[in-house]
Formats: C-alpha cells, structure tokens, sequence
C-alpha cells in the first residue's frame, strides 16, 4: 500500500524570539490507533476537498493541495484560521466557521469561497517531506509547513485527535525528549533540533539537510534518546514486513537487541548504522536476543562476521538450547543487569517473561522508563501463543509481571511503532485474551469440542487468513483452562 498524502504545521508564535523560538506542540489522544500519546504538530490525512482549493502565488498543484490541507487541518485541530481576508472575523464566527465545517454543512473549499477567504503559499514555507517508515501499516507521505499564528488567534486543542497542546521553546521541548520526558517521531524531534538553533538566515537550508526530508524513510528511528529503533525486512507473520532490531547506545558501548533479518541488502543496512556508532569511539558489547523466532535471529551469524568473531551473543538458557545454529556465548538470568560503560549510565534489567516463547526476555530501563517488549507486545500485529513453544498460563503471568512494572512511560515491541500508552496497551491485551477464554469456555460449554470448531464460533471478529493462528491460541487457552481445573 502507498503510504498516504498527509501535511502538517509546524506553528510559530507571532512576534516570537528569533534566537529561542516557540512552537506549538501538541500531544495525540491515547485513544488514537496511530502513535497514541506522542507528541506531533498539527496535521493529517489530505482530504478530497483540499483538490479544489486555490492556493494564490502557488502553480504548483500538488503543493496546493498540501498547503490547503495543512491549513485545514490548523483549523480542525486548534481553531487556527490561516487565510486572508478572515482579519475581521470575530472568535465567535470562526467557532461558527468551524462547527460549518466539522458538521459537513459546508466544505473546506466552499467555506474559504463563501466567506471569501483565501490560502497564500507564502504564509507556507515547505520544510522537507517524512515518509513513516515501513514498520507500520499506516504509513504517511507527510509535507511538513513552517508558518506563523496570526496575531489575534490563539490555538486551543479541539477535543478529538490531540489531548493536549501548549506553545513551547524549541530548544525546551528538544529538552525534554533527551530527559525522556516525551515521546517525539524522527520529523517532530529534527524539526525542534533545527528551531532550536534559532531563525536564522540558513533555516530551510538546514531543515533540508538530510535526505529523510526529501522522502526518504527514516530508518534510525530515536523514540528516546540513547535508543535507535531500526525496523529490518524479514520473513515475518503478517500484517508486519519488519523486525524491529533495537540498538541501545553509551558513549562507549553498544548493545544490540533481535538483529532478525536475513537479508543482505538489510543486514547490510544494520551494519552501517552500527559502524557509524563505533566510528564514534564504542564498541559493541553483545548482541541479545530476546528470543528464538527466526524473524529476530536471522541476521545474527550476519553481523558477527561483520563485527568480528569476538563478539558475544546473549540469550536466554531456553533460547540457546533452541538455537543449533547460532553460538550464545553468555547465558541471561532472570533479573540480571546489563549496564554499559560511559555516559549516560544506562542499565537494563532483564526480566524472563515466558509464553510467547519459553526463553523469551523483556529488558528493562527504570530509569529512562522504558521497555523492551521483544514479541510479547507488539506495536503491530497480535502476538502468537503457539503451543508446546507457547503458553497462556506463563504468558498472562508474563503480562501481569509487566504490568507491574512501575512508571513505565514506553514501550518497545519486536514489530510495529513504540507504544506511548504502555499500562493502557498491556491492559488491553489482558482483557482480551481473558475475553476470548471466557468465550472459549462458553462455546466447550455449549458442546463444542474441535478446536477449529471453537475458532469458528469465537473469532468471528477475524479474517479466515489468521484462523490457522486462532486454532493454536485456542489450543493454548484449553490447555490452561485444563491445567486450572476449569475444564
Ligand atoms: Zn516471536
């Protein structure tokens, strides 16, 4: 699928600081499917309407549209009405402007026609296009505008896509991701990097200063700092394409975590990104897996040939034993603590959270509050319970331990964007499978013994493609209520 029109605004304070300036930064609803709880600018998806607006000074169509959705957008999401010729509009009738539109009595274009308002391409600078990288379903083409609120309006969030907004310094906000204070994707983070150093002359020129602004998907994802994200193709369960392999980084050591793929062109890509990290003086420490399935292996043998035969390989006791191809050279206990050498001080407790796979590891940073979920969250996808691998007794005992876990304010999964929403996630994922073992339980109680069967009554919420799954998590589900005495 091709990843879909969208802009978004990045939103200057009228007559702000042009040393230190601010921007209006908005947080997404926990409630939204798409990076719930992260912190963006304004913006969306193109609409059809946004075809027909005039843009004056543009003859570019396409950057009309995109201009006029961006703008559109301001306006959905805060209220910001970015045209000329609405000077002499009261608050009051931009409210009534506005429920027009959200009502669907009037469109955007008949709107800007009617009250004869129009969108200028110069109140618009382009500023680079993001590409969402492939380790989503969802994945947006997304033009990126600077512009300045207009004098008299002042942005409120409108209760629906955003929780949250409030004008900030760049250069605060870029402060707040380095203490993990906030959630930030790659456009968002490089935007208030390049605000932060001031507007200056060269400001474009340095918005535009990387090829991830020209389209080009961002492969080195930072949701925190200190933690590269780094999605590689493999052969994995679908809907996901990609393995996320996480790369967790001091100013001298390395720790790699699940590099699955096994191609070249991607191992090759890996391998790059992780040679930039030792040219700046670390070295790797080990490679860790969280664990056996082939999607988060594959690419192991690949990388220590890279790096040098001396690199060690960590894993789990069951995972090693599992593995006949790949040599662990340092078993993981339950509880232990990798800490990396050099600044910041980063240590990660290594919890053993059975189920999805016996040897499986969730890593944890409580300090930076975050959590590596390896396969049994995932940011895309559902995760698979396959017996004798898998377990539900030890992987509701896994996610209950999880829960646990205070102040968690990330999740990392093996697939999938970071989960922003990590107690809501974990919550949900609970209810769910209990959910389906209640409904499981009904169904053997109305007299339905073959587990195929039992898919076809319970998981009518799915398509015929994943019941070969359904049947192992229904086997899974019977061999807990059994195990229990419920059966
Ligand atoms: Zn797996």
């Amino acid at each position: 699928m091709p990843p879909i029109d969208a802009s978004a605004t990045i939103l200057l304070r009228h007559d702000t600081d042009p040393n230190s300036p601010e921007v209006f930064l908005v947080k997404r609803s926990d409630k939204l499917a798409f990076l719930a709880g992260i912190h963006a600018f304004p913006g969306g998806q193109i609409d059809e309407t946004d075809r027909e607006v005039e843009v004056r000074n543009c003859d570019d169509q396409q950057l009309a549209m995109m201009i006029s959705g961006a703008a559109r957008e301001l306006f959905e999401e805060l209220g910001v009405l970015l045209t000329h010729g609405g000077e002499l509009l009261t608050r009051g009738q931009r409210a009534s402007l506005l429920d027009d539109l959200e009502s669907g009595r009037m469109s955007w274009q008949k709107l800007l026609q009617h009250f004869e308002l129009h969108l200028d391409a110069n109140d618009f600078t382009f500023v680079g296009r993001w590409v969402t990288p492939p380790f989503s379903l969802r994945r947006f083409d997304t033009w990126f505008f600077l512009a300045t609120c207009p004098a008299k309006q002042e942005p409120h969030v409108i209760p629906g896509e955003l929780a949250d907004g409030e004008w900030i310094k760049a250069s605060d906000a870029y402060n707040r991701w380095l203490q993990s204070k906030i959630t930030a994707v790659p456009p968002t983070l490089h935007a208030l990097k390049t605000l932060a150093g001031g507007i200056t002359p060269d400001l474009v020129e340095r918005f535009l200063a990387t090829p991830n602004a020209h389209g080009e998907s961002v492969r080195r994802i930072e949701f925190r700092p200190n933690y590269i994200c780094f999605p590689v193709r493999t052969p994995t369960r679908p809907p996901a394409t990609h393995t996320n392999c996480y790369i967790v980084y001091s100013s001298k050591e390395i720790l790699i975590f699940d590099p699955g793929s096994p191609y070249e062109d991607e191992q090759l890509a890996l391998a790059s990104t992780i040679d930039e990290l030792i040219a700046e003086g670390r070295a790797v420490r080990e490679i860790v897996l969280t664990h056996l399935h082939p999607d988060h292996v594959g690419g192991v043998n690949a990388l220590k040939t890279h790096l040098g035969d001396s690199v060690r390989v960590a894993a789990h006791r069951s995972t090693a034993e599992a593995l006949t191809e790949i040599k662990v050279d340092h078993l993981i206990e339950d509880n232990e603590l990798l800490a990396l050498a050099g600044e910041p001080s980063i240590k990660l407790r290594a919890l053993h959270t059975p189920g999805h796979a016996r040897g499986h590891l969730c890593f944890h940073d409580s300090e930076r509050r975050v959590l590596l979920t390896g396969d049994n969250i995932l940011g895309l996808g559902s995760v698979l319970i396959d017996p004798p691998e898998g377990n539900m007794i030890d992987y509701l005992r896994s996610l209950e331990r999880m829960r646990a876990i205070p102040d968690l304010t990330i999740l990392f999964g093996g697939h999938g964007p970071a989960i922003a929403t990590p107690y809501q996630k974990i919550d949900a994922y609970i209810n769910h499978r209990l959910e389906r073992e209640r409904n499981i339980l009904a169904a053997v109680e109305s007299g339905i013994t073959k587990p195929s069967e039992i898919v076809a009554a319970v998981y009518n919420d799915v398509s015929p493609k994943a019941y070969a799954m359904a049947e192992r998590a229904v086997i899974a589900h019977l061999e807990k209520l059994r195990a229990e005495g419920t059966l």
